[in-house]
């Protein structure tokens, strides 16, 4: 079987395992299908997922232009404290940053390599998680809006990593910890305004990926230095395929590229 089409990270259902699926034009794909099966990735061009335009990734699947111009692409969106909807001020266009800043944002720990703080929408828990490969994670507030959780990840992240080690992660690498504790020992840190969106009764989260073979040691597929690739695959973990001679490609790195994926 033969699939074309431009990569957008992988869209997930929650589950044991979690199920992958990769969405093309004209193609759709269960990938844990493809598990023990021969898939080669053979990179096309590149293809802007803003103006559709075959110009050079520059981040987040956009190229240059639409990176420095779109809101989807906006510094809010990696530094949530930036976020100013909630003040009536526009960044770079208002109607767009308050429907994605206005509505329920969550501050977290995730447990991918180690504990680690992070911010997301509501609605995109567990999503989040499992795209960062955490196995287990736990809400620590629930606020109204952006601002506001930024605030807080910011506060927490003196006391807590906001960083993923992402070879830990794919090795499993990983222990068990108690975010029930680490949340109760975090509550203190939690800005004033804040305060009062702490969520004290919520249990961990645990999140099982489909993996048949961890890598031991994870080399990372790029695409540029390396345009085919072929290898069986072994597991999906976060955004990364996992093979079986310990290449690992990460698709949402890849957001923007057309491939053409052919399976055996
Ligand atoms: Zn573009």
């Amino acid at each position: 079987m033969n699939y074309e089409g431009v990569l957008t990270k992988m869209q997930t259902e929650n589950g044991s395992p979690i199920q992958y699926y990769l969405l093309f034009k004209h193609d759709f794909i269960n990938v844990n299908q493809l598990l023990d099966k021969k898939v080669s990735i053979s990179f096309q061009r590149y293809q802007c997922l803003n103006c559709g335009l075959q110009k050079k990734v520059y981040r987040q699947g956009f190229c240059y232009d639409c990176f420095f111009e779109i809101p989807q692409a906006a510094a809010w969106i990696i530094s949530p404290e930036k976020s100013k909807a909630h003040l009536g001020i526009e960044d770079r266009d208002l109607a767009y940053e308050e429907k994605v800043q206005l509505q329920p944002h969550v501050v977290y720990l995730a447990n991918s390599s180690s504990v680690k703080v992070g911010v997301t929408r509501k609605t995109q828990i567990p999503t989040r998680w499992i795209d960062q490969g955490a196995h287990e994670a736990i809400e620590i507030v629930e606020v109204p809006n952006r601002y506001l959780a930024g605030i807080t990840e910011i506060a927490l992240k003196d006391f807590v990593s906001d960083k993923t080690n992402w070879r830990a992660m794919l090795k499993n690498d990983i222990k068990d910890e108690d975010l029930v504790a680490w949340r109760n020992k975090l509550k203190q840190y939690i800005p004033a305004e804040a305060a009062e969106y702490y969520l004290e009764n919520n249990l961990e989260t645990n999140l099982q990926f489909p993996v048949i073979k961890y890598p031991e040691k994870p080399k990372s597929l790029n695409l540029l230095k390396t345009p085919f690739y072929e290898g069986i695959l072994k597991g999906i973990k976060g955004q990364y395929l996992i093979f079986e001679d310990d290449t690992v490609f990460n698709v949402r790195s890849n957001e923007g590229s057309v491939v053409s994926i052919t399976v055996n």
